[in-house]
């Protein structure tokens, strides 16, 4: 018999802090250990690095896991499956509080040990394992956690596979079901069909865009419409500025292969840059041009802005953060005229991305455009794909993997009552194999 416990630290109730515990009789797997943005930008002047775990909680910013103390058993490993902010960036207020293993993929991996580095409060003196996607890794006698490729919006993304003598648990935050991804491998569908054929007890996967009809568009439809506004133009001299995620390392690919193509120099500037792009560029995720310049500091970046500006805006390609409009961020700065980069009319702002539909953001990103455009810019807005799975590609994965039970997490209750209704057209029952769970609660299921 075993019993298991699916435990809702965090990111049940909203987006962000997303922290998931799975208990197999007294042996406990963490998965993620996220941070809620929003909730550290509504206050002003706030400098996280510097402050403490029980604060931070408080404010709503990282998963309440005084919860854990509750639990009865012990912690083995922290498992992360991808290196988004929302699951990583609480690592260095809350893994020092167990000993065990921070285990993840490399590039992953590499993300935990900047944020590690950068912690001015906590020494997080865990140890952390890479473990590459298709690998397995031994964690008790009984249990096993393997790493099933998958696709998302950051390179190195898996579902987890949390084996114990029962059956599997799998983990499915964050994910796209993309078959022709620009970068790296499909989702390796013959592994996740053979687990749902050896039998999974349970699913836990994010809802965020269970709502959204059909499926996801992959990342190759992205590219194909960055190229078609990058190149498919009469105006091909004019200033062109793009910003998109720094941590979105398929795109940021597709946009220095393009700007090699219009002949300019891509630039890279923004300290998010350098920590996500210089990160996957030494390990070896992406070949960049020699021409290539990334600058993090400010007064490198205004430098480089300043050349491009002496020698011409037709010979260059910055590419910047500040999509979401926030206050600092490159573009923003350009916007406010605070920067040696003039917009004149005509130039153009292309935002690969969406806007996150917070509205502090879109109050930000408002102000943002206004600005842009005040100062002459035309702007080509969401050149853009989600990396998020849509509705029909959580069916498929819910009739590939069959579980037992099935539990959505990684969204606000909306989002999971999507979810539910998609999971009850397949079948499964609310309250009997289909579980809504709150932050705080934990889920018993047993198996023989
Ligand atoms: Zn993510």
């Amino acid at each position: 018999m075993t019993e298991i416990g699916i435990i809702a630290v965090g990111g049940y109730n909203e987006m962000g802090r997303n922290m998931t515990a799975v208990r197999i009789n007294e042996d406990i797997i963490i998965i993620d250990m996220g941070l809620r943005l929003d909730r550290v930008q509504i206050h002003e002047d706030v400098d996280i690095d510097r402050m403490h775990s029980l604060e931070l909680i408080e404010m709503g910013a990282i998963p309440d896991d005084t919860i854990m103390n509750e639990v009865n058993g012990n912690v083995r490993a922290i498992v992360c499956t991808h290196g988004h902010l929302d699951h990583i960036g609480a690592i260095s207020k809350l893994a020092h509080r167990y000993t065990a293993p921070i285990i993840a993929t490399p590039y992953t991996t590499a993300l935990i040990k900047h944020q590690i580095d950068s912690e001015r409060k906590f020494g997080v003196k865990n140890n952390i394992v890479a473990l590459k996607s298709g690998d397995t890794m031994e964690i008790t006698k009984d249990i096993s956690i393997e790493f099933v490729n998958a696709q998302h919006s950051i390179i190195d993304t898996v579902f987890l596979a949390i084996h114990t003598p029962s059956g599997s648990i799998i983990y499915a935050c964050d994910f796209k079901l993309d078959r022709t991804p620009t970068i790296g491998e499909m989702p390796d569908f013959e592994r996740l069909t053979k687990l749902g054929q050896e039998g999974v007890i349970a699913l836990i996967t994010e809802s965020t865009n269970a709502g959204r009809n059909g499926k996801t568009p992959s990342e190759m439809i992205a590219h194909m419409m960055l190229k078609d506004v990058l190149l498919g133009t009469e105006e091909s001299d004019v200033g062109m500025v793009v910003t998109t995620f720094a941590s979105h390392i398929a795109r940021m690919n597709s946009i220095v292969q393009f700007a090699s193509e219009m002949g300019r120099i891509p630039v890279l500037l923004g300290r998010s840059m350098e920590r996500y792009v210089g990160t996957a560029h030494q390990l070896g995720y992406i070949n960049l041009p020699d021409t290539v310049e990334i600058y993090g500091h400010r007064r490198d970046i205004d430098g480089a802005l300043k050349k491009i500006m002496e020698k011409g805006k037709d010979k260059y390609l910055p590419v910047v953060t500040g999509h979401q409009g926030e206050p600092g961020a490159v573009l923003s700065r350009i916007a406010n005229g605070d920067t040696p980069f003039k917009i004149e009319t005509g130039d153009r702002i292309i935002f690969s991305a969406n806007v996150i539909p917070s509205p502090m953001t879109q109050a930000n990103r408002y102000s943002l455009e206004t600005k842009l455009k005040m100062r002459g810019a035309r702007i080509y807005d969401d050149v853009h794909v989600s990396g998020h799975a849509y509705r029909e590609d959580h069916w498929e994965l819910l009739r590939m993997l069959k579980p037992e039970h099935v539990i959505p997490a990684h969204g606000t209750i909306h989002m999971h009552s999507e979810y539910i209704q998609m999971a009850e057209d397949a079948g499964y029952s609310l309250g009997d194999t289909l579980h809504l769970l709150r932050n705080g609660e934990e889920l018993y299921i047993e198996e023989e």
